[in-house]
């Protein structure tokens, strides 16, 4: 038997298999759908893992031995955050004579991943010890350096503007590895790819929901409360220190975000004065973003009075108004 042309046969055929392939799209849509949906919100699909009130005591020994060898090997665990450096790069600012100066003194409080220093400048010998961060965030905000340079430059010309009971300390640059990466959207993290400001112990989050927030790369909080060799830094430091007021600087346009969850009332009170002097916006802007493991929740944790204060842009220093901040800092009580 031969088959017989069979027309109308044929055009079923053909509805069938349009049929098929319409089903076998939508399957394929749907799996891909999915697919997408897991890889750019793993968030939702992960319980938000809020770490309960602990203390953490950070073991950083006294005096730090930066060794030789990490400035020219990568880091031991490949990550495509970590730049080799082949030379350590002197720190770029450079005041002649620091040393001479009475009432001045750096303090290397730590080291980056890669090996990079992180230094404190203190001023004056009172007992009552204010502090300045900056840099926490490098890339765009490298600027809050800038100003913290700037500000160091002032008060070493002018010793005398620390009054007799005040200490102030100013960290220029938290982040020196991500600052030293790239001066964008890629210098943000440090050389784990932690985002330091999501890396402190106080309210610390392994996830968070990116809705709001900063997402123009990838970044991550730690692979735990202060894993960071950069917040382990700062957490001794405030630890071994009396710290009462704390400025911690970022850019850009927010604000200025006091400490604690809720919001501090002293820290509130400190940033609406703030804020009143540099114009910086108080309450800080609403992006709906939740912020998990901040320098400033932390150092509220241990009493100091804090605060998160955004310059106006990622350009200028703005370092008029922050003269005024300045002011504030070293005369609150
Ligand atoms: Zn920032």
């Amino acid at each position: 038997m031969t088959s017989k042309p069979r027309p109308r046969k044929k055009g079923d055929q053909w509805l069938v298999a349009l049929a098929w392939g319409i089903n076998v799209a939508a399957l394929i849509a749907v799996v891909l759908a999915a697919a997408l949906y897991f890889i750019f919100y793993p968030v939702s699909a992960a319980p938000k893992e809020i770490v309960k009130k602990t203390n953490y005591t950070a073991t950083m020994p006294a005096t730090y031995t930066p060794n030789p060898f990490a400035l020219y090997l990568p880091t031991i665990t490949p990550n495509p955050f970590s730049t080799l450096i082949v030379a350590q790069t002197p720190t770029p600012f450079v005041i002649e004579n620091f040393s001479t100066q009475g009432r001045a003194e750096i303090i290397t409080a730590g080291t980056s991943v890669s090996g990079r220093p992180i230094e404190v400048y203190a001023f004056g010998n009172g007992e009552r010890q204010k502090m300045i961060v900056a840099g926490i965030h490098g890339g765009y905000e490298w600027n809050t350096i800038a100003l913290a340079d700037e500000l160091i430059q002032y008060i070493f010309d002018r010793p005398d503007i620390i009054p007799s009971d005040v200490t102030l300390y100013i960290l220029r640059n938290l982040n020196p590895d991500g600052d030293a990466r790239d001066r964008g959207v890629d210098g943000r993290v440090n050389d784990h790819g932690a985002d330091l400001n999501r890396n402190f112990p106080e309210n610390w989050a392994s996830e968070w929901n990116r809705a709001g927030c900063w997402r123009l790369a990838e970044t991550n909080g730690g692979t735990g409360p202060g894993s960071e060799p950069e917040t382990q830094a700062v957490m001794y430091f405030l630890q071994s220190h009396k710290i009462e007021t704390l400025i911690s600087y970022h850019s850009a346009a927010l604000g200025v975000f006091p400490g604690g969850e809720p919001w501090d009332a002293d820290s509130k009170k400190f940033a609406k004065a703030l804020s009143k002097a540099t114009r910086y916006p108080y309450p800080p802007l609403e992006t709906g973003c939740v912020y998990t493991g901040t320098l400033a929740d932390y150092a509220v944790s241990l009493g100091i009075t804090a605060v998160d204060m955004e310059l106006a842009t990622h350009e200028n220093t703005d370092f008029k108004a922050n003269l005024k901040a300045l002011d504030i800092l070293l005369n609150w009580k």
